[in-house]
């Protein structure tokens, strides 16, 4: 069997291809960043057909750095950034509208209209989720309600949804030559359609929608062969054999296999996945249910999430829109030059807030100023917000779970920030924990293809595979851990009923 495994993660700010060996180290990595596209506030928009444009030539980066073929790669996986939709016409392969980014607001009225009858939990007990904006569900109404000619067309059986996994993975296996219309439950439970239990699109869910099912993806597991690249790819004639949203697929390449593991992705924003196994766990405190991995024919484990909006998106905001750093590496040096926030909090309720205050009527602050505070204090507190959004979610994983999390697992890009990293463990009063492999979303996809196809034999052989790179220790007393996280809260309360 050939060597390699190559994880195609296609993610909020890019695409890229990954490959890696048996051991779970990575051999090579291609990556392109894709236009983020703001037509109005709260919008956010990407371009599917340079998302496509960008898998292809990532895919042809990681190889070619490595000197690969296709005949050195066994199996191919696909990870994604979840809920963001994307409709396009089965018959020209061209998307009738941009994709809709699941940080994009626009859908509140959709959400509104459908939570008049019974409120946002309307739906929760079925499928684990409130209404809320940033649930692919609504944003595929918006489409079919504002593109012209876009409902009748999905009436007639011509307009395919996908999540972008589902979108790579079509074009992958052929597009409009036979592509394989698929998801696997982990996207599927975040689109507000799919019942938890059953694992199956509900019509009366669809129905009240007004969603066709003929739109929907067939829904398979996250570990099996979905198709085979086809004949104009790099990777042609290669299994297709995973598929895992990107905060799942960082669950699994954390080896987090267990009823009560964790790990939290600092990315665009924050995710923190806890495995209930094969439990359905309804939040009391504020968290999502949902979909942790199912591998081929084994039963299904499933998860509670705590998903933040914006964590290290407000550091890309401080350098594209403030001017404040020219690079995001620059916040930690910011930082550094004081010794604390000087008194200043900052609430990026830019999105509204989400886990676990789900509040679409917040929008941003910055507290506490005095004319003692620089822009030092303003890196130190954007840095502190993203570990205060991070505690909120575990004070609701521990009161959900009734036993407290002793140790933090983390990844993604804002996990190179030692300064970030070293609070979240103050803050938080226990260690926090980062792999050797950072890149745990990829990796969660390789693992999950790789064992379709019998290039990993078993979960153990994945355990073995993680290993400590370092580890931050709380060294902040009670006292003022206490006062931080108290105006910390007294500042999220000055955010909300913003918008009327
Ligand atoms: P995604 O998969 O969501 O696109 P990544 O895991 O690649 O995100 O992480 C990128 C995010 O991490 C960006 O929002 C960026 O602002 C943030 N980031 C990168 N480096 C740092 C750093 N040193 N300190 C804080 N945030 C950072």
């Amino acid at each position: 069997m050939a060597d390699y495994i190559l994880a195609i993660d296609q993610g909020t700010t890019s695409s890229r291809a990954i490959v890696f060996d048996k051991a779970g180290s990575i051999v090579s990595t291609g990556q392109l960043e894709h236009e983020q596209i703001f037509p109005k506030a709260g919008w956010v928009e990407h371009d599917p057909a340079e998302i496509w444009r960008n898998t292809g030539e990532v895919i042809g980066q990681a190889l070619g750095k490595a000197n690969l073929t296709r005949h050195d790669i066994a199996a191919v996986g696909i990870t994604n950034q979840r809920e963001t939709a994307v409709v396009w016409d089965k018959n020209t392969g061209e998307p009738v509208y941009n994709a809709i980014v699941w940080q994009d607001t626009r859908t509140q009225p959709i959400v509104d209209r459908l939570a008049a009858d019974g409120g946002v939990e309307r739906f929760k007990q079925q499928v684990g989720l409130p209404l809320a904006t940033y649930f692919s569900g609504t944003k595929i109404v918006w489409i079919l309600e504002n593109v012209p000619g876009a409902r009748e067309k999905a009436e007639a059986g011509d307009l395919l949804f996908g999540t972008t996994d589902t979108w790579v993975l079509w074009n992958l296996t052929g597009g409009v030559h036979g592509g394989v219309h698929a998801t696997d439950v982990t996207n599927a439970s975040r689109t507000m359609f799919m019942d938890l239990e059953t694992l199956a699109w509900d019509d009366e869910i669809l129905a009240a929608f007004g969603v066709p099912r003929s739109m929907l993806p067939e829904i398979k597991s996250s570990s099996e062969v979905y198709g085979i690249a086809n004949e104009h790819s790099l990777l042609r004639e290669t299994p297709i054999s995973g598929i895992l949203g990107d905060q799942q697929a960082a669950t699994f390449g954390q080896a987090a296999f267990e009823t009560g593991e964790a790990k939290n992705t600092y990315g665009t924003g924050n995710f923190l996945i806890f495995n209930t196994g094969e439990e359905i766990v309804h939040s009391k405190n504020g968290l999502l249910t949902t979909v942790g991995y199912k591998l081929g024919e084994q039963p299904v484990h499933y998860a509670l999430e705590g998903s933040i909006a914006v964590t290290g998106s407000l550091i890309q905001w401080l350098r594209d829109n403030v001017g404040l750093i020219s690079s995001a590496a620059d916040i930690e040096t910011l930082a550094k030059s004081v010794d604390d926030n000087g008194g200043a909090y900052f609430v990026p309720a830019f999105s509204g807030l989400f886990a676990p205050y789900w509040r679409p009527d917040a929008r941003g602050a910055l507290v506490g100023l005095t004319r003692f505070v620089n822009k030092g204090h303003i890196a130190r507190a954007a840095l502190e917000a993203i570990a205060f959004q991070t505690r909120d979610v575990i004070e609701a994983v521990n009161a959900d779970a009734g036993v407290d999390l002793t140790e933090l697992r983390v990844d993604g890009g804002a996990t190179a920030n030692d300064t970030l990293l070293q609070f979240q463990a103050d803050i938080l009063g226990v260690p926090v924990v980062r792999p050797v492999v950072a890149e745990t979303t990829a990796l969660g996809a390789a693992y999950a293809a790789g064992l379709a196809v019998g290039f990993w034999s078993s979960l153990d052989e994945l355990r073995a595979n993680w290993q400590e790179d370092k580890r931050w220790t709380p060294s902040m007393d009670e006292a003022e851990r206490a006062r931080l996280d108290r105006n910390w809260k007294k500042a999220v309360s000055k955010t909300l009923d913003w918008v009327d």
